[in-house]
């Protein structure tokens, strides 16, 4: 079996559940494209293939020189077309670190609550929709408390991102990060029951209204804390963006959607694999950089710039595009720079240098000047209360 002691093992990718990029020392090229869901292609002859064509462009998707990974090396064939993990997974068993699947559930059974869901929450309605299941609204029967629904498949691929957002909601307890209550396996689903923040996502805020300097100021820092806390512990989230922060109509802001976290440890205290939102990832996630917990900040960075201009550089590119730019411009420029306010200008930079070593951590931008003018967290229900109006305005 292989084991991550060789210095062998793939990077996992864990959203997808398999290998996105090879041990540096190996050599290789990462060895996924992070849209696809398996190697691009192969030539003929059974070498990997140079070049992806995305969006018309061909990109540099393996150096031609190189051999194939190691791991199809031994006593397996590469794989001689274009397909799914699960297809290739039966004939690339040394990609395949025994017991994976299996170690999964067997956490998820610790952790479980035996009840039957339906017993302890009546479920009200559904109030969302994400890439990895529906989330409803429940309240508990017995004490007539609100509760958020998480249904996540733990079929395929989505086995390992399910149970890493449950593992973590667990284990990290903070104000700043959303709670989980309860969690049950429903018929082959995983079903994690959360706080419920009835003011939504912070981009229903941002689509339908403006924020004013201390409203930015005041969310800004409750995100802080949360990353900081994270990053003490240490974890990075991965996918930091203003559809993963809920807010509370107490103006409560908390971190959420934990499913592509990466616990670091003293032994492994970076990370390659190219995960996340392609507009939201740092430059050193979209070249495939050994990268840490900064690249939350830069993440963090862009969310400010959507609080400003409603959304995130490069918004109407491809993610292909968005990628390569970020990569190319490194800070990016905003539609209408002179409307900000030097401290303001002065904190996004902080927070989106490309050089991820001069990059500030959240602790360090905790003490930012900029972060001195915020208003209370009340301050914010007035403005969630009008985003939900308007929404509901526009929806008639
Ligand atoms: P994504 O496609 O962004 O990865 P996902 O499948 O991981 O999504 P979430 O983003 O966690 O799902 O949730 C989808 C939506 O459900 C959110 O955008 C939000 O509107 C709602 N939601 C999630 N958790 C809560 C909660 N604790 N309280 C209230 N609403 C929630």
């Amino acid at each position: 079996m292989l084991d991550e002691d060789d210095g062998h093992l793939p990077v996992w990718d864990e959203d997808r559940g398999h290998p996105v990029a090879w041990e540096e020392e190996d050599g290789h090229l990462p060895a996924w494209e992070v849209d696809s869901e398996c190697p691009l292609a192969w030539k003929d002859d059974g070498e990997p293939a140079a070049f992806w064509e995305e969006d018309g462009e061909p990109a540099v998707f393996w150096e031609e020189d190189e051999e194939p990974p190691w791991a199809w090396e031994e006593d397996t064939e590469p794989p001689s077309a274009v397909g799914s993990w699960a297809e290739l997974a039966d004939s690339s068993t040394a990609l395949q670190p025994e017991g994976r699947g299996e170690w999964c559930l067997m956490q998820l059974r610790n952790s479980m609550s035996l009840a039957e869901p339906a017993e302890k929450y009546l479920e009200v309605e559904q109030i969302g929709q994400g890439a990895f299941g529906t989330v409803s609204k429940g309240l508990n029967r017995a004490t007539g408390g609100e509760a958020a629904i998480k249904k996540m498949s733990l079929r395929g691929q989505n086995r390992e991102r399910a149970v890493n957002e449950l593992l973590l909601l667990k284990d990290k307890k903070n104000p700043n990060i959303v709670n989980s209550l309860d969690s049950f396996l429903v018929d082959g689903d995983l079903w994690l029951v959360m706080e419920y923040m009835d003011g939504g996502t912070l981009q229903d805020v941002l689509r339908q209204t403006h924020m004013a300097e201390g409203e930015m100021v005041a969310v800004n820092q409750e995100c802080l804390q949360g990353l900081d806390f994270l990053h003490g512990n240490p974890v990075i989230h991965r996918d930091l963006k203003s559809s993963n922060i809920l807010l509370g109509m107490d103006g409560s802001v908390k971190l959420a959607d934990f499913g592509l976290y990466a616990q670091l440890s003293p032994e492994q205290d970076q990370r390659r694999s190219m995960v996340g939102t392609a507009h939201w990832m740092a430059p050193e996630v979209v070249t495939s950089s050994p990268y840490g917990p900064k690249v939350d900040i830069w993440s963090f960075g862009i969310v400010t710039i959507e609080m400003v201009e409603g959304e995130p550089p490069y918004f109407k590119e491809t993610r292909a595009m968005a990628r390569a730019l970020i990569q190319q411009n490194g800070t990016p420029q905003l539609q209408e720079p002179r409307r900000l306010l030097a401290l303001l200008w002065d904190f996004l930079e902080c927070s989106l240098e490309p050089d991820e070593e001069r990059r500030w951590s959240a602790q360090e931008l905790l003490q930012h000047p900029f972060l001195s003018s915020a208003k209370p967290l009340s301050s914010l229900t007035p403005l969630i209360t009008a985003a939900k109006q308007l929404r509901e305005q526009r929806r008639r």
